[in-house]
């Protein structure tokens, strides 16, 4: 485990735990085990007492599908992403949990593709436990977390193992997609990410960029990393957070690497990696058109997709959120737009059901304590700063 990640005389928070079933703006989260022993400076896990620590299983295997199964935003096409509240890969005990839990998503064959994330070493035995999967019909990505951050900034992780991940994995079969974030102005060099993409290009599928995400709770921490956060006024109230020359470069990549996709939209990624189509509203918007650098293939895949699709009616949307237990809620349909407007507030997990169920961009009003509030799919906007590094 790595030292207190804490300032010194800095409270560590309590620690607090997480559903272990829940729908995310672009998956459902299934986390049976929590607390990483790691504690990257930017981590969410921090604010929550989650860095820094034994990770705990909460659930076995067996009922971490069952408890999957019996989620009410459960559908079988949806991606899930297990151990997003620890790096599955840091210790033994959770790489077995995660052997274990393949095994029985492949035995009782759950059809939802699989999303696992690191920034630790693969090992062989697990590699080999994926591919047995995939060889039994799961579909498994990883994504690499890989954004050329020093030891200072991802505390306790090995970057040299974790560029080795790349070409292992690829030459395993293994779907890899690189996760790019966060950026920060030591890490916006030309330099180092010409390197960072370079090395992804050469071994994942695509690239999903995004900037720093800032809860009030972490600025004074990330401050210290990035002084121009503390002086910029609501920086938590952003999607995310990007250094001008990083926010350029990832804008910039059609022209630099022509031949590998990197997305914005984590959901155009997915879409993408798993030869799908846009069900999250963003086929023809400006994010879509102008800021992903998406295929030609897979533009007409979502083109037509477009066409064929039976326009939404309000009767779907009333359906929908009566499933997802909001019978009563408002709402304005926007067809020319591609847009449903609630006009309640609704926590975040119900707005990415219905975006998902409806395959139209939901905007709902803000709930104050919604943790995912700062979220594209909620509404928030990201954040470009110019400073001097
Ligand atoms: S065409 Fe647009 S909506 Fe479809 S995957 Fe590409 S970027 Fe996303």
């Amino acid at each position: 485990m790595t030292s207190n990640p804490f300032p010194a005389g800095g409270q560590r928070p309590v620690r607090v735990w997480t559903a272990i079933v829940d729908q995310h703006a672009t998956w459902i989260a299934v986390n049976p085990v929590q607390g990483c022993p790691k504690s990257c400076r930017y981590c969410f896990l921090n604010e929550r007492g989650q860095t820094a620590v034994r990770p705990e299983t909460l659930a076995s295997p067996a009922r971490s599908v069952e408890l999957l199964l019996a989620c009410p935003h459960y559908t079988p096409e949806r991606p899930v992403a297990y151990y997003t509240w620890t790096d599955a890969m840091a210790l033994p005990t959770t790489r077995e949990h995660l052997k274990a839990l393949l095994g029985e998503l492949t035995r009782r064959g759950v059809p939802n593709p699989v999303v696992l994330i690191t920034k630790c070493r693969v090992p062989d035995d697990v590699i080999a436990a994926i591919t047995a999967a995939i060889r039994d019909g799961l579909r498994v990505l990883v994504y690499l977390s890989y954004s050329g951050l020093s030891g200072e900034v991802e505390r306790g992780i090995r970057h040299e193992d974790l560029r080795e991940n790349f070409p292992r994995l690829a030459d395993a079969g293994v779907p890899i997609v690189h996760y790019w974030r966060p950026a920060f102005p030591r890490s916006a060099t030309p330099e180092t990410m010409t390197a960072v993409l370079d090395w992804a290009a050469a071994h994942a599928r695509c690239t999903v960029a995004a900037g720093l995400k800032v809860e009030a709770a972490a600025l004074p921490g990330l401050a210290r990393l990035w002084p121009e956060l503390a002086t910029t006024p609501e920086v938590d109230k952003a999607e995310c957070v990007y250094p001008r020359a990083f926010w350029d470069f990832i804008h910039a990549t059609a022209a630099t690497h022509p031949t590998h996709p990197l997305f914005h939209t984590n959901s155009c990624a997915l879409a993408y990696v798993l030869g799908r189509t846009d069900r999250f509203g963003v086929f023809d918007t400006p994010v879509c058109a102008t800021r992903n650098h998406c295929p030609t293939g897979q533009r007409d895949l979502c083109r037509a997709a477009a066409r064929r699709r039976r326009p939404v009616r309000e009767q779907d949307v009333a359906a929908a959120l009566a499933r997802h237990g909001h019978p009563d809620a408002a709402f304005t349909l926007d067809p020319a737009a591609g847009e449903v407007i609630v006009r309640r507030a609704l926590p975040t997990n119900v707005a990415a059901a219905l975006t998902q169920d409806l395959a139209t961009r939901v905007r709902v009003q803000r709930q104050e304590d919604d943790p995912y509030w700062s979220s594209g799919t909620a509404g928030a906007l990201p954040l470009v700063l110019d400073g001097a590094r």
